[in-house]
């Protein structure tokens, strides 16, 4: 943990191993990780080989039996420890990720606070998993049977994580599945994988035994290879579409969590503070260079109010620090690569070339692409049909409160929508109506607690990951029927 999150020299690369049955395996095949904005090889890390997987399956399948025999009070210990050990490596960390993915401090810092609140819910969590006494003598059948339930682990986990939250979203995965008492297996993403080692190293230290955790890195082909495996009970897996129907195909029958894609809407009302909703999506649509699945994608303002936000919200965008990720001011820094920055100015572009206003932005500058607004672009754009993941907000006039639900609604995705208004009867209409997962009031969709139930519907996803449900999902019901008592 140490050599993983100590203020490097700003030329140094960070080694990453393998680890596998309690040793950091170095050597190999190697891939390196060029930072976005750094623009140098930052990390690189050991491809893990069929020996590898192997050996990280069979030893995770037999250290099962040892995390599921650790109380839940030895568990709840390691995670607090870690927790308190994520604050005080937080800087260490908050800079991996801004050198291996151009993420700004600002952003760092706060998912590493958020990786500490996961370890700690999911301690609290790990000591209330419980059972029940079934009422079974309510039919005539049941008369003279005492029956319990309790949860007992799924056995192996396999946490396969996204490149753009890795800290925090793996901290969900491999805490939750610690905490039910299982193993786990993380595969972690290719442009990330020292700052997913280090929050591995941070479980290790506070206690964690080798037995609960194994890390392998590499690509779709390994993805694919563990998915398939006999040894893995339970698959958590947050990242694209294409991605999670490749992992549901190599799966067959295993239980699954997905965490899919998005392309969130937010709805501003005629009778919303308009200045806070400018200022809300302004600070929320460009964190991480649009680059959260939530992130602030399409905005629906009424007509009455549409150039009053438009005005208020290109004013706070253009206040918005664009730069040096490692830089405590900055506010937007590099994208994950060249190649999603140019991709994301193209849909601009093909938006524009379509009849829509690019009032700010628009432009890249190598990884980085300026906080970008477009007005009404049209509504078979890519950037209103397909999940952007970067830079660019898209404002659109809408008149009709029931039809606006409905334009949100028309797309494939549905994880999360933000609403600002204070009528009641709207917000109930939208809590009802809208095919998501979840909905923010006087927010935008960008908002997370992480001890709130969070997924999709439709192309987004299914299941819930928040350490209460994905406990659900990492555990099995099972029943004691005691006959003659
Ligand atoms: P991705 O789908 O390219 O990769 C995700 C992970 O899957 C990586 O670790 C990757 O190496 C691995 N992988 C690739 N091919 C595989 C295969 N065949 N089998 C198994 N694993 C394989 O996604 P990304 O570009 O890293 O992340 C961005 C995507 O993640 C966006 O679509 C975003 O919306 C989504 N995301 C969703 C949530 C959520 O909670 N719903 C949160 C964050 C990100």
């Amino acid at each position: 943990l140490d050599n993983l999150t100590r203020s490097a020299p700003p030329t140094e690369v960070v080694e990453v191993g393998c680890l596998v049955a309690g040793d950091w395996l170095d050597g190999g095949t190697r891939l390196d990780r060029f930072g976005p904005w750094v623009r140098r090889v930052v990390s690189t890390a050991r491809q893990a080989d069929d020996g590898d997987v192997r050996a990280a399956l069979t030893y995770a399948r037999r250290g099962a039996k040892v995390v599921a025999r650790l109380s839940p009070a030895a568990r709840a210990g390691v995670l607090e420890r870690a927790a308190a050990a994520a604050a005080e490596r937080r800087e260490g960390l908050a800079r991996l990720l801004a050198l291996e993915l151009g993420k700004p401090l600002k952003d760092g810092r706060g998912e590493i606070d958020r990786v500490a609140d996961t370890f700690a819910v999911c301690a609290a969590e790990a000591r209330r998993i419980g059972g029940e006494v079934l009422p079974v003598a309510g039919w005539a059948r049941g008369v003279g049977t005492t029956a319990f339930t309790h949860r007992a682990p799924v056995g192996v986990a396999l946490a396969i994580t996204p490149f753009n939250a890795p800290a925090n979203l793996l901290a969900h995965k491999l805490a939750a599945a610690f905490a039910a008492g299982n193993t786990a297996i993380v595969k972690p993403p290719p442009q990330a994988p020292a700052a997913s080692a280090a929050v591995v190293a941070l479980l290790l230290e506070a206690g964690m035994p080798p037995e609960a955790v194994q890390v392998l890195h590499g690509d779709g082909r390994l993805g694919t290879a563990l998915c398939a495996a006999p040894e893995v009970g339970v698959i958590s897996f947050t990242g694209s579409v294409a991605t999670g129907a490749a992992v549901a195909r190599a799966a067959g029958a295993k239980r699954l969590v997905m965490e899919l894609g998005g392309n969130a809407a937010t709805i501003v009302c005629e009778d919303a503070d308009v200045g806070a909703a400018a200022r809300i999506c302004a600070s929320t649509g460009y964190s991480n260079s649009g680059q959260s699945c939530i992130s602030v994608q399409r905005v629906y303002v009424h007509r009455d109010r549409y150039e009053e936000f438009l005005e208020g919200f290109t004013r706070q965008v253009e206040k918005l620090t664009v730069g040096d990720p490692l830089d405590p001011a900055t506010d937007v820094g590099a994208m994950v690569d060249d190649d999603a920055a140019e991709r994301v100015v193209a849909w601009v572009g093909e938006a524009a070339a379509a009849g829509a206003t690019v009032r700010t932005g628009g432009r890249r500058d190598g990884a980085t692409v300026l906080p970008t607004i477009v007005a009404s672009p049209p509504s078979d754009a890519r950037l209103i049909q397909d999940e952007l993941f970067g830079a660019a907000v898209s404002v659109l006039p809408f008149d009709d409160f029931d039809d606006v639900v409905a334009t949100c609604n028309d797309s494939r995705y549905g994880l999360q929508a933000g609403l600002f208004t204070n009528d009641v009867r709207r917000i109930v209409t939208a809590w009802r109506e809208l095919e998501v997962g979840g909905l923010v009031v006087n927010g935008s969709s960008n908002f997370r607690l992480d001890h709130v139930p969070f997924g999709g519907v439709k192309d987004s996803g299914f299941g819930r990951e928040s350490p209460r449900w994905m406990i659900d999902d990492y555990t099995v019901v099972k029943t004691l029927m005691l006959r003659g008592m």
